[in-house]
């Protein structure tokens, strides 16, 4: 037997025949309140939610968390797609077995490339030295690479280079630009840097090489000599310093203020005199290549911030129409004193005076091995073109008048004045400028204290 249909009315409830009842006997139908007699799928369904209400929330939530989940996902792979198309994905760097990965943001600055020398140096056993500002790698044959926190410049074993970037140098990591140490190291040098743009990975290795007699291999040397890194030398960037006070300096110091007033000054106030020589082993350990005008064009070395100092003293000499002036004597090794103070000790000897009367006459002009201030590798000897030796007509020199009114501005004091010679035991030398920092400089010079003087009252 076929069923009928169930598309017909639904039968009303006995509150709804009721309330038919009471409409007809009352002669008024409020056809609004009737039942309806849509029995079609949609509208059952929409009774049903009337009838259960939480039901429909709990729906709508749901609904709406699906949409946002959506949304989030579409939003992540759009900017997924967009970082790899702009190539901004994280770093990979390969040292030796060992790989870390850095974040895009991370790893570039300003557009170039920053990698931690650190590990490398630790890869390459290389001997790390330093402070939290300040690090040294020293590689084969005492060739070294030196960085300072927030410096564009770096020193490779005694001649500063620009970095083309900012070092930052913290207690154990050491982020330099890789295209630096890409040249510097580079294609000469035992290690072997690759950059692969399309995938963001640096990989470093040693190069080896076969031993001979065994089958094994062998690192090679680690030179970071002068020849590799000629090429980019120089051009030093101006940084953002700029002096607090008006010292009146004839020229943009900026570049050389973090040299002129350095943050751990103390370090230059070191004391060398006949009371109290240097050891015969002390030798500074960042002395760098004089890049300003020496005697007989010379090769000088000072210790970097001294030298920087200077550099920037002798520009401004010149920029004042001082002209006539070169160092003819900076860092001077202990054994090179010794051979020249028994050079003259032997000459004196020649001249028919015994040894000790030898060594008196001697002690006059040149000093003992150790006690020569000379070995710190902060002192320095002007010279001018009308004088065949240091002697005291220096101080009749245009130099001479232009240093006594500004050396103290970029650090440097006059060591042994006319009226200190029994303090500091050597005989007035207008010629000989010791760096000691501006603000140690500064001082001495107002207060017309001699260098062992300031030391003892500080
Ligand atoms: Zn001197």
């Amino acid at each position: 037997m076929k069923k009928s249909k169930r598309n017909t009315e639904i039968p009303l409830t006995d509150e709804e025949l009721d309330f038919v009842k009471e409409s007809i006997s009352s002669q008024r139908i409020d056809r609004s309140k009737l039942p309806h007699y849509d029995n079609s799928e949609k509208a059952r369904f929409f009774r049903y939610i009337k009838k259960n209400k939480a039901f429909a929330c709990i729906c709508v939530l749901l609904a709406v968390c699906m949409v946002t989940l959506l949304s989030l996902c579409v939003a992540f792979a759009v900017k997924k797609i967009s970082s790899r198309i702009m190539d901004k994905s994280d770093y990979t760097i390969i040292i030796g077995d060992s790989s870390y990965k850095v974040k895009y943001k991370t790893a570039v600055r300003d557009g170039v490339l920053y990698i931690d020398m650190y590990k490398i140096a630790k890869y390459a056993e290389m001997t790390i030295t330093g402070s939290d500002t300040s690090v040294k790698f020293t590689a084969s044959k005492n060739n070294y690479l030196r960085f300072e926190d927030k410096s564009s410049t770096a020193v490779i074993s005694g001649s500063m280079v620009d970095l083309g970037g900012t070092a930052v140098v913290t207690k154990d990591t050491c982020e330099i630009p890789y295209d630096f140490l890409d040249k510097v190291i580079g294609s000469k040098n035992g290690l072997k840097l690759s950059l692969d743009n399309d995938t963001n990975t640096v990989k470093i290795q040693r190069r080896m090489y076969k031993t001979e007699d065994k089958d094994a291999m062998l690192p090679v040397e680690i030179l970071l000599n002068a020849d590799s890194f000629e090429a980019i030398i120089s051009i030093v960037r101006p940084s953002q310093v700029k002096p607090e006070k008006d010292y009146g300096y004839s020229i943009d110091v900026s570049p050389y203020l973090a040299n002129i007033v350095p943050l751990d000054a103390e370090r230059y106030l070191l004391l060398a005199n006949k009371q109290t020589p240097l050891g015969a082993d002390y030798k500074p350990s960042d002395l760098v290549k004089l890049e300003c005008k020496t005697a007989d064009n010379r090769e000088l070395y000072l210790s970097y911030d001294a030298a920087r100092a200077l550099q920037a003293m002798m520009l401004a000499m010149s920029a004042d129409g001082v002209k006539d002036v070169s160092v003819t004597s900076a860092y001077r090794a202990y054994s090179r004193q010794k051979e020249l103070f028994e050079g003259y000790v032997k000459d004196h000897m020649a001249e028919g005076m015994t040894e000790e009367q030898a060594i008196e006459a001697a002690l006059e002009y040149s000093a003992r091995a150790g006690t020569s201030e000379h070995q710190t590798g902060l002192c320095i000897d002007f010279i001018t073109s009308t004088m065949r030796e240091l002697d005291e007509s220096f101080e009749n020199t245009k130099a001479f008048e232009w240093l006594s009114a500004n050396a103290y501005k970029y650090g440097f004091i006059l060591r042994y004045p006319a009226d200190k010679v029994d303090t500091t035991g050597y005989k007035y030398e207008p010629w000989h400028y010791r760096f000691v920092g501006r603000d140690a400089a500064e001082e001495i010079y107002n207060s017309g204290l001699c260098f062992e003087e300031y030391l003892t009252l500080n």
